[in-house]
């Protein structure tokens, strides 16, 4: 019984659960997930959160075959499909033949059937893909790239692949992570006793990139319409669970689009992703949302969420977004009940201060409840390229601040004027000859042009419900964390 013969097609678990042709001859190969009175092999290959039960039959195998068949263990089985009596499933395979793959040592495989705390599972990276909550997670993270690459198709838009190393500084979106050839322990000095770039691979300081933006608003002075969706790194020093120091980032821009027009493609964006993982991620987003009632459980009653994961998805999906201007919103701040009973962990400053997330939830979450588009942010705390006011103090920026993370998306409309510009990248000490090529584009033709950056993590998070960003990449970066 050993020797799988198989002649039937490999069949996917998902497929052959919605299948509707009984009797038919079927080879399904994945993990095994339970194994039952000897003879339950309960299956997940990764197609679907569901497994299927394959039944072997006890007369005509002894004990000894079945022997390498437990938890973890890779097994191909052969055999009918036929409709399932048991409780939970529509269908099983009675099986034929059966062939064990890979053995998993059950005195050492650490994914045991029963709960596993989330602490844990970052430990064992590796293996939690195999778990109910990661594969959900990695599908849906499929399903999200899939969309956006879908939405932007659908409008026109052009995906543009910018540099990855990049050899300017002033992307001014945090600390960067040098990218070097030189040898560290006697790197080649200068007169002065700095380190001589000059020898350096690229001839020059090179790092990896914080943002696309800059190189995609080149590509959109000439597309018109177009994205990035490529990773980004930010060596922040914050152990923060919406912090890592890789992530992936989506930003598009658009040329002749003003911050209204950016306002409305961020928040129809957020709505084409949400509607398509309902549409097509059911299964994954039922089994979290039913994961994150069970972890509520425990919590006194009114520290529970009023809504589940999917009635939240809906309702954002269905509702308006909020648009304040900053002023606005510093002033709800000031006049709220945390801020004058001392609540918040940074008091609220005055107009200028810099929102932090604790401000920025406390909007969404308990002011409107509901996302929440901020513009006209005080040009000091913002970016050099961002449109300058008439009122000579905000810019033209815009985040988006969701429930449960905050800042989900940041952006703004472009500064296109030229002269403009040349006395903000004074103001912020960028040293012009690093960014003429820049400055070309409002030279040559420019045009009121808008983008934004969404953090595709700080999408997952708000997708699954999870709450803490290193359980939605398969191999999170952060500090003192890069293994696997
Ligand atoms: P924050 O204030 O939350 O640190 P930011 O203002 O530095 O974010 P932006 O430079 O505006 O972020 O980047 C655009 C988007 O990228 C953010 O809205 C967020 O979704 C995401 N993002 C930024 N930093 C990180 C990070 N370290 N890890 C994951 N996502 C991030
Ligand atoms: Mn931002």
């Amino acid at each position: 019984m050993n020797t799988s013969k198989n002649t039937s097609k490999l069949s996917s678990i998902k497929n052959l659960l919605s299948a509707s042709d009984f009797n038919q001859e079927v080879t399904v190969k994945g993990w095994v997930r339970f194994f039952r009175s000897n003879r339950f092999i309960i299956i997940n290959d990764g197609s679907t959160i569901h497994n299927i039960q394959a039944v072997i039959d006890l007369d005509k195998t002894n004990t000894e075959q079945t022997k390498g068949i437990s938890v973890g263990a890779c097994v191909a089985v052969n055999g009918k499909l036929v409709q399932s009596t048991g409780a939970g499933q529509t269908v099983e395979i009675l099986v034929d033949t059966f062939e064990v793959l890979g053995e998993a040592d059950p005195e050492k495989y650490p994914l045991q059937p029963k709960k596993h705390s989330l602490e844990f599972l970052r430990e064992i990276a590796h293996l939690r893909p195999r778990t109910n909550t990661f594969s959900a997670i990695l599908r849906l993270r499929h399903s999200m790239t899939f969309a956006i690459h879908q939405f932007f198709n659908e409008r026109g838009f052009f995906n543009v692949h910018t540099p990855i190393i990049t050899g300017s500084d002033c992307e001014g979106a945090g600390e960067m992570f040098r990218v070097t050839t030189l040898d560290p322990k006697n790197p080649p000095l200068k007169e002065d006793g700095s380190v001589d770039f000059k020898q350096d691979f690229f001839g020059k300081e090179t790092n990896l990139t914080v943002s696309g933006q800059l190189n995609g608003e080149l590509a959109a002075m000439a597309l018109g319409k177009i994205y990035t969706f490529g990773p980004t790194f930010r060596a922040e020093n914050s152990n923060t669970s919406r912090h890592l120091a890789e992530f992936w980032m989506i930003e598009p821009e658009v040329a002749f689009n003003e911050i209204k027009e950016n306002m409305d493609l961020a928040e129809s964006f957020m709505k084409y992703l949400i509607q398509y993982a309902l549409d097509n991620n059911r299964d994954d987003l039922e089994f979290l949302k039913q994961r994150l009632l069970d972890e509520e459980k425990d919590k006194p009653k009114e520290q529970r969420s009023e809504m589940d994961l999917i009635q939240k998805l809906e309702f954002v999906l269905h509702n308006d977004f909020e648009r304040i201007t900053y002023t606005d919103a510093v002033q709800i701040l000031k006049d709220s009940k945390p801020n004058k009973n001392g609540k918040f962990q940074f008091p609220v400053g005055e107009w200028g201060f810099d929102m932090q997330s604790e401000h920025e939830k406390y909007l969404v979450e308990k002011h409107f409840k509901k996302p929440v588009i901020v513009t006209g942010y005080p040009a000091a705390i913002k970016a050099f390229y961002m449109k300058q006011n008439d009122d000579g103090k905000t810019v033209a920026a815009m985040d988006v601040l969701v429930p449960g993370i905050g800042e989900i998306i940041g952006g703004s409309q472009r500064e296109d004027n030229l002269e403009k510009l040349l006395n903000a990248i004074k103001v912020f000490n960028i040293p012009e000859k690093d960014i003429w090529w820049y400055l070309d584009t409002r030279r040559f033709g420019s045009a009121p042009h808008s983008g934004f950056g969404l953090g595709f993590e700080r999408l997952m998070l708000f997708i699954t419900g999870m709450g803490n960003i290193r359980d939605v990449i398969p191999f999170p970066r952060a500090p003192k964390t890069a293994d696997f």
